[in-house]
């Protein structure tokens, strides 16, 4: 990416039959990027247009069904025209304007889609969270963010309530619901009955393109909230120049999708996720968006509903997958699936093998951040590495650094960084809002640092090792978690597991593994079965990573969005808890 000796204004026109293609003289460096751009004009909007000329296959954009019977369809001009009047309810009855916050906290359903549509249209600053968010944590986010409106359902009405009198700034809420609160506004009957004109004007958006390091970064589109599995969820804030704009800038890079494909992600709306495999991504290719209601994540309704919905391609965290091969496979058959994608925590090379063996099928990783996105992936036609989770993402350089940022040789260890001087590239995060400390702390020489240490092959594949803080140091081998977990889960009484370090008076430190045990093992001998466990590692991996210490556990400490919480395990080995 080049910085730019003059400035392209205006909309780019609609060269051919998909909107993808239009970009590529500017990816090829003859065109340069636009000053303006607002991912629901200049890619929605252009997507229901070569729709209503014939030009995209018959299939929706948008697809969901409740589990239950119900079901929405819309095509990408149904879409278009829904988040217009949804972006003249949150204008007009709720007053928002431009750069003006609003916290989103909806379960799968598809409002979430139309009021995150409609905010880009507005040039409304939208902030995700999770369904599964306590009074105190949705107090947390509003006092945080300064957040002027809420929308929720009827469920977590009484949570906002309770902390509402403590945020001066918040002024509207709304629900989603098919009942009525007292001091909140029925988002359903608003956008759904009542006569809302749709607005025609969408809001003009710069794009955040930071040609240098100096220039401040522009128009904030959304903030996500961290997974919070080190400590306090951070704000992180995007701009639609960062997520909207770089796959368009992007090789077809990770799946290469199509319109004629159909891309379910379960993640959770809260998390960044599913703005990258259930908005961004997927739409840039005009394909379909699927998604399950999925109140539980149940094996049974996921393994089904893939026998009855035409979709290519699965999208989970790496907990979906250890989950569904618990299950015999073989009484399945998947209508359509072809390409299944895990991200978020690393992925066990046992599940993969299980996955593949069952399935036939194999599993891309992609190794992201809040603050990024996807970073590393194993894009369609890459060699898969057991244990790897792919190479550098487009227009990401990414590298293995030491303490200096220096460069690392392949093979050896180090934090994982992406170049981000002098051109900070596009699908950066612009900064942790208010938090100038962190934003700060996240910089090294040219690099921004993940806080995740890996290593690099020959090949440019990239291991994960483990977070920096979760490293265990026991008699000077440096230990990482991932590994551990990996032989261990490979032992049949093994479900899940969390290894983290524990205090020894001679090593100083040594390994310690949280079991959850299989049913099946459940009335075993837990000694011999703990010298079992210990005797599969050594075998598996160096004898010298074994768990000393082994403690079996009914469940994990996990964050919301469903990863292990090592810090908290952690903390209470040493007693800081
Ligand atoms: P916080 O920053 O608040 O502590 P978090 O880092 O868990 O929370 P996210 O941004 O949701 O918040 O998660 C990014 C992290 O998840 C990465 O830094 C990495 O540690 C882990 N991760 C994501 N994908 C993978 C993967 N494929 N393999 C290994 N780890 C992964
Ligand atoms: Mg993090």
């Amino acid at each position: 990416l080049k910085p730019p000796n003059r400035t392209f204004h205006g909309h780019l026109r609609l060269l051919s039959s998909d909107v993808y293609s239009q970009y590529e003289s500017i990816r090829q460096g003859k065109q340069e990027i636009p000053k303006y751009f607002n991912f629901a004009s200049d890619v929605l909007d252009k997507w229901s247009e070569i729709e209503k000329a014939g030009k995209r296959p018959s299939n929706p954009a948008f697809w969901w069904v409740s589990g239950e019977g119900e079901e929405v369809k819309w095509s990408f001009e149904e879409l278009g025209f829904l988040s217009r009047k949804v972006a003249n309810v949150l204008t007009k009855e709720c007053g928002l304007q431009k750069g003006d916050k609003l916290i989103v906290i909806l379960p799968r359903i598809p409002e979430w889609w139309l009021v995150k549509v409609a905010c880009m249209r507005a040039g409304i600053v939208i902030i995700p969270g999770t369904s599964q968010l306590s009074a105190k944590d949705i107090l947390y986010r509003l006092q945080a963010s300064k957040a002027k409106c809420i929308i929720t359902t009827d469920k977590l009405a009484p949570a906002v309530d309770s902390v509402a009198s403590q945020c001066q700034l918040l002024k509207t809420k709304l629900m989603v619901s098919k009942g009525s609160r007292e001091g909140w506004l029925n988002f359903t009957e608003l956008y759904q009955t009542k006569q809302t004109a749709p607005t025609n004007s969408t809001a003009t958006i710069e794009v955040i393109i930071t040609f240098s390091f100096l220039q401040k970064p522009i128009y904030p589109m959304v903030i996500f909230f961290t997974s919070g599995t080190t400590g306090s969820p951070k704000m992180t804030q995007h701009s639609q120049g960062s997520l909207g704009f770089r796959p368009l800038l992007s090789e077809r890079y990770w799946l290469d999708f199509t319109p004629s494909h159909m891309i379910w992600n379960t993640a959770d709306t809260g998390w960044i996720l599913t703005s990258v495999a259930s908005f961004f991504d997927p739409w840039v290719f005009g394909s379909c968006v699927f998604i399950h209601n999925l109140p539980r994540t149940d094996s049974a309704v996921i393994l089904n509903t893939l026998c009855r919905f035409p979709i290519d391609v699965l999208v989970g965290a790496p907990t979906l997958f250890r989950m569904l091969v618990q299950n015999d496979l073989s009484k399945y058959k998947f209508m359509n699936l072809k390409y299944c994608v895990s991200g978020g925590e690393p992925l066990n090379p046992e599940v993969m093998e299980q996955w593949k063996s069952q399935t036939g099928l194999d599993i891309h990783e992609v190794y992201g951040q809040t603050e990024m996105g996807i970073i590393c992936c194993v894009c369609k036609g890459m060699k898969i590495k057991p244990g790897s989770m792919g190479k550098a993402a487009p227009l990401y350089d990414v590298q293995i650094v030491d303490k200096n940022a220096n460069i690392l040789p392949p093979g050896q260890q180090g934090e994982i960084a992406v170049r981000s001087k002098p051109i900070r590239p596009l699908g950066f995060f612009s900064e942790y809002l208010d938090n100038p400390k962190k934003t700060a702390e996240s910089e090294r020489g040219d690099f921004y640092v993940t806080g995740d240490r890996g290593t690099m092959d020959e090949e440019g594949y990239f291991q994960f090792i483990g977070r920096d803080d979760d490293i265990i140091i026991s008699s000077g081998y440096r230990i990482g978690p991932f590994e551990v977990e990996s032989a261990l889960i490979e032992h049949p009484a093994v479900v899940e597991t969390a290894v983290v370090s524990s205090p020894d008076p001679l090593r100083g430190e040594v390994v310690k593994a949280f079991v959850v045990l299989s049913p099946t093992f459940s009335s075993t001998d837990l000694e011999s079965l703990t010298r079992d466990l210990q005797d599969h590692v050594k075998k598996t991996t160096a004898p010298y990573k074994y768990p000393r210490k082994v403690e079996f556990v009914k469940e994990l400490p996990k964050t919301i969005t469903g990863k292990i919480k090592r810090n908290e395990l952690r903390d209470k080995e040493w007693g800081r808890m």
